[in-house]
């Protein structure tokens, strides 16, 4: 289900039987003259599509806007640099808004720079501290102090950031900049968006490394990626 979709008390509904809310982050940076500049945060939002097939699960509306530090390019080639102090107070209303409908298993997916990024790491302290505001308002302060965690505790999993790339979908999944990975993912995702007859000698140099060409990507290989991802999260929600 898509909570932009949703109704009221479907969203009251999702919140009381606890199921996972996907949360997609990205950004909008320059992939090669080949591929859409919002190529991380179409592969999240892809894989969210294939999971919400599988699993009942909840997908809130995507952050597009994050951190790229113009890395990769400046404006003259797409890329947009939202600092991460510009959107720490955004993810904070983003995630404390989850938590306020209820929503105790979010999980945020991130493809851009991994889960260590400035992207991932802004909503990674977003949320931790979120999520200890809100243990303090619920047990009280010294709650974590006050008793062992019984096993199995969740608490500083009620927000997690984690990399869309699950640990046992890879391989095959993987990732790269704009180089086969990411082309063969957006072949699979949204194949008209892509202009291969773009590539060229020149460069950019990620477009051309030889162990993993742009040029070498196909659709078949984005799907099975797509494809493991989905599989992989479907395997530990459901487990
Ligand atoms: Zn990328």
């Amino acid at each position: 289900m898509y909570l932009k979709t949703m109704r009221p008390a479907q969203i009251r509904d999702a919140a009381a039987r606890e199921l996972p809310v996907i949360l997609p982050i990205g950004c909008v940076e320059c992939h090669g003259h080949h591929l859409p500049v919002g190529c991380d945060t179409i592969i999240v939002e892809e894989v969210a599509r294939r999971l919400e097939q599988r699993l009942e699960c909840v997908i809130a509306p995507t952050v597009d806007y994050g951190p790229t530090g113009y890395d990769v390019s400046g404006p003259e080639l797409g890329t947009m640099d939202v600092a991460p102090d510009e959107l720490m107070a955004y993810a904070r209303g983003v995630l404390r808004g989850l938590l306020r409908l209820g929503f105790r298993r979010i999980v945020v997916w991130v493809f851009h720079q991994g889960e260590r990024g400035p992207l991932a790491t802004t909503f990674h302290l977003a949320g931790q501290r979120l999520v200890e505001e809100l243990m303090c308002r619920e047990r009280g302060e010294g709650w974590w102090g006050a008793r062992l965690p019984e096993p199995g505790d969740r608490t500083f999993n009620i927000i997690q950031v984690r990399s869309v790339v699950h640990p046992k979908s890879a391989p095959p999944a993987g990732g790269d900049h704009a180089g086969g990975y990411e082309t063969s993912y957006m072949l699979a995702a949204c194949q008209d968006k892509v202009d291969l007859s773009l590539l060229s000698d020149d460069g950019p140099w990620y477009t051309l490394r030889t162990d993993n060409l742009s040029a070498s990507a196909t659709v078949a290989r984005g799907e099975e990626m797509f494809e493991a991802m989905a599989a992989a999260w479907a395997g530990e929600f459901a487990g």
